[in-house]
């Protein structure tokens, strides 16, 4: 059985709410074709957890994915998580770039977070202003969204982990006791994830809470892309590019870089996607 699931709980004599995350199985087939190095690892694994905490918490059918986009170290990372936890995300770096921590690894980076249900797209910027992801995330929840909230976050190649508490919106916190959760919250490193982390580590971690626990919730890798989904994008490309790719190559390879699946498109294919589906002038968009 695969432990990798997130778990709500709430607080009986607090205003808060929030949610454990862990991931192993999943974090791991997310690395699976692609060479990270720690730091990047580590930053992909917060952002997994921290992606699938904001999912976790939808009440509608969406996606929820968060997107850093840089011009230094760190050339684009993207997490993508939907309501019922499929979770994929990948990340370039810049050629011949490295960085020793995540402040250079972000540096002049823009990040956003998307919640799309399918309907109208909404976008938030999350400032990168702290010294890692859960404290630019702290700040997002706090001034963009206002729910006052603690994230932290943990990964290494095995796990990916982390909680999220949000207070209550409306009711007052005594603020010794919003620290107090803040400083368990930050106590969590990746040895808490090792093995099961579940239950049993939310009643250690708040031992003199009242914690309500409730279902916890399967997570998993997941990859959205489609063999229709990739037609599209050789149709933007258009007819005139995509046989010039063919002509050089014989066929032309699209492998998905998230999950690592290779589809590839000989003349026959290439032929039915532009007669199937032609419309004018789409070769001479710029
Ligand atoms: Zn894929």
């Amino acid at each position: 059985m695969s432990a990798d699931s997130v778990i709500p709980f709430a607080f009986e004599s607090l205003p808060v709410r929030g949610a454990l995350i862990h991931m192993s199985r999943s974090w791991r087939r997310m690395q699976r074709d692609h060479d990270y190095d720690a730091l990047l690892t580590e930053t992909l694994g917060h952002s997994a957890a921290a992606t699938a905490l904001i999912a976790q918490s939808l009440k509608f059918d969406g996606v929820i994915t968060l997107q850093i986009q840089g011009s230094g170290s760190l050339k684009m990372l993207v997490m993508q998580c939907t309501n019922d936890m499929q979770l994929r995300g990948m990340a370039t770096m810049g050629e011949g770039t490295s960085a020793s921590d995540f402040v250079e690894l972000t540096a002049a980076a823009h990040c956003a977070i998307t919640v799309d249900n399918g309907d109208r797209p909404y976008q938030g910027i999350v400032e990168i202003d702290g010294e890692s992801l859960s404290t630019s995330l702290e700040h997002y929840f706090e001034r963009s969204v206002q729910v006052p909230s603690h994230v932290a976050l943990v990964a290494n190649e095995d796990v990916a982990g982390g909680m999220l508490l949000q207070q209550v919106p409306g009711q007052n916190i005594d603020e010794d006791d919003w620290t107090r959760l803040h400083f368990l919250a930050k106590t969590l490193v990746s040895k808490d994830f090792e093995g099961e982390a579940g239950i049993e580590l939310i009643r250690k971690l708040f031992s003199e809470d009242d914690v309500r626990v409730h279902k916890a919730r399967a997570v998993d890798f997941r990859c959205r892309c489609s063999d229709r989904k990739v037609e599209e994008v050789l149709k933007m490309l258009g007819e005139k590019e995509s046989r010039a790719a063919l002509d050089e190559r014989g066929e032309i390879e699209v492998i998905c870089e998230y999950c690592g699946e290779k589809r590839s498109f000989d003349s026959v294919d290439v032929s039915r996607l532009f007669a199937a589906n032609s419309v004018p002038g789409s070769d001479s968009v710029q």
